[in-house]
């Protein structure tokens, strides 16, 4: 996953460690860590992989 950096002069997101302004770009933290979503991701997976394995037997 790439970094996002953020200008604070021009306040846009950039890829970029220096801005074209070029101002240095700040690190921007990562979207906020979501332990529900993710858990409900893997029940999903479970629930195809219990499908796939009905269907295969
Ligand atoms: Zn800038």
């Amino acid at each position: 996953m790439n970094r996002i950096y953020i200008c604070r002069k021009c306040d846009e997101y950039t890829m970029e460690l220096k801005c074209g302004c070029g101002r240095t770009s700040e690190d921007v933290r990562p979207p906020k860590y979501s332990p529900e979503d993710r858990y409900k991701k893997y029940r999903q997976d479970e629930k195809k992989k219990e499908l796939a394995k009905r269907e295969l037997y």
